[in-house]
């Protein structure tokens, strides 16, 4: 289904001259604060400059330290009463950032949001379960107001109570959830352990966004609820939920380039990269009004998908996102990604929901520690089955990874499940 088919179904060339227009539009706008005004003529730059979509190459970029140095009103280009909102970022890394939004920016935000629930498959006739916080945390109001917007009906449960999310599932029928992953795999555990079978609510559709998940991690999804898993991404500083998101067929998340630019950049050289290459995502909103962002470094490394969608959608995929640049762990000198070692754990059909890597520092030396819970079946009684289990993990981590792990297998439900991002390193190393 469509929600914006002319949009969506857009030629390149129609959608890259709607881009450049609306890059000069946003950069005049952008020249309004005090902090773009200052960046660009420091560069020298004026809309003039750029006379093809290539020329997005000459802005310099905009780094989250920009935002938290102009804090809190520093990129601000309307007057106070223009706005209607303001949200934050959870604070993964540091100071929480804020937005403002005007009342456009929320229209705006919300039919796309509306565009990528019904590009997933949802539609008037679902009743859409909200669990993820509302607040200043855009995902709660952000899949609302979306939601709303394409005529759901919406329980908005917010994160948490998870014996209250599932009473909500039977009494009200609900077909779409959204959730962290993290979370969405607990209520799968809690269901299991209420003696349900998680099939019987009859969930169609789940958006499960916010952090990273790898691909076993959605199949593992699929198959205990029998939903279709839809990977969403976004970030505050480019509005929240809506930027990316996966449409029913799955190949990838559909950027939505009427709405922001995206380059792939190498992280180091900050050069753009060939498509096909992994690097750092860069983005600039092209509608926002009270608070545009021009060319924002997100730190999330994906890549470009180097084909279209079978869907017909003109807007390009990018992969699964291996996580931050800041996300990656130095071990014994060999860099890994988290997202690496969820992706090796979920291929043994032993694992269950949660694990946890714990970094050590014993006499100078590097000590990783994989904390894994295991499914109930996976405890026959026989000391040997586990031990068995525990060899051919540390072995797929050491020929994956090179670094092979201590790795410590749990009883489910052992570790600490955290109702917004999970926590999937703890590195004592620091201290
Ligand atoms: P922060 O976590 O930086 O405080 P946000 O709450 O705005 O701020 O979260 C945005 C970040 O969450 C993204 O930059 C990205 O790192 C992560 N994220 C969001 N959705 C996804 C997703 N589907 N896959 C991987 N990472 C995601
Ligand atoms: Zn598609």
């Amino acid at each position: 289904m469509y929600w914006a088919k002319e949009i969506e179904e857009m030629s390149r060339d129609q959608l890259q001259a709607l881009q450049l227009k609306k890059l000069r539009e946003v950069m005049a706008r952008a020249m309004r604060s005090d902090f773009y005004q200052r960046k660009f003529e420091q560069a020298g730059l004026t809309p003039d400059d750029i006379g093809s979509i290539g020329d997005v190459t000459k802005i310099p970029f905009t780094v989250k330290d920009d935002l938290r140095d102009n804090y809190p009103y520093g990129l601000l280009t309307v007057p106070h009463k223009d706005l209607v909102r303001m949200h934050a970022s959870s604070g993964t890394t540091g100071r929480p950032t804020v937005i403002f939004h005007t009342i456009e920016d929320i229209r705006s935000w919300a039919d796309l949001m509306a565009r990528s629930l019904a590009a997933a498959g949802c539609t008037p006739e679902d009743v859409f379960q909200n669990m993820t916080t509302y607040g200043m945390f855009t995902g709660g109001l952000g899949l609302h107001y979306g939601a709303e917007t394409l005529g759901m009906l919406i329980i908005p449960a917010s994160a948490g109570n998870t014996d209250r999310q599932i009473k909500l599932m039977q009494d009200f029928k609900t077909t779409v959830i959204h959730a962290t992953p993290s979370y969405a795999l607990h209520i799968g555990d809690v269901m299991q352990a209420k003696g349900y079978d998680p099939h019987q609510f009859g969930i169609r559709i789940a958006v499960l966004g916010a952090e990273p998940y790898s691909a076993s991690t959605a199949a593992k999804l699929d198959e205990t609820f029998g939903f279709t898993a839809i990977n969403s991404y976004g970030l505050s500083e480019m509005n929240g939920p809506g930027v990316a998101f996966e449409c029913a067929r799955r190949e990838g998340m559909h950027i939505w380039e009427d709405a922001y630019i995206a380059e792939i950049i190498d992280p180091l050289t900050g050069q753009p990269l060939p498509d096909g290459e992994e690097g750092e995502l860069v983005l600039t909103t092209l509608d926002r009004r009270a608070m545009p962002i021009i060319r924002y470094r997100t730190r999330d490394l994906t890549s470009f998908v180097d084909a279209p969608c079978s869907c017909g959608r003109t807007h390009r995929l990018l992969t699964r996102f291996k996580g931050r640049s800041d996300d990656m762990l130095i071990v014994s000198g060999v860099n890994i990604f988290p997202s690496q070692i969820e992706h090796i754990l979920m291929e043994f059909p032993e694992v269950g929901t949660n694990y946890q890597i714990v970094l050590e520092r014993e006499k100078a030396l590097d000590r990783m520690i994989v904390k894994v819970e295991l499914m109930p079946e996976a405890f026959t009684g026989d000391i040997k089955d586990l031990n068995n289990i525990r060899k051919r993990m540390g072995e797929s981590m050491r020929s994956g990874l090179l670094v092979r792990p201590d790795v410590e297998l749990l009883e489910p439900g052992t570790l600490p499940v955290a109702q917004g991002k999970a926590v999937r390193v703890i590195d004592n190393r620091k201290l």
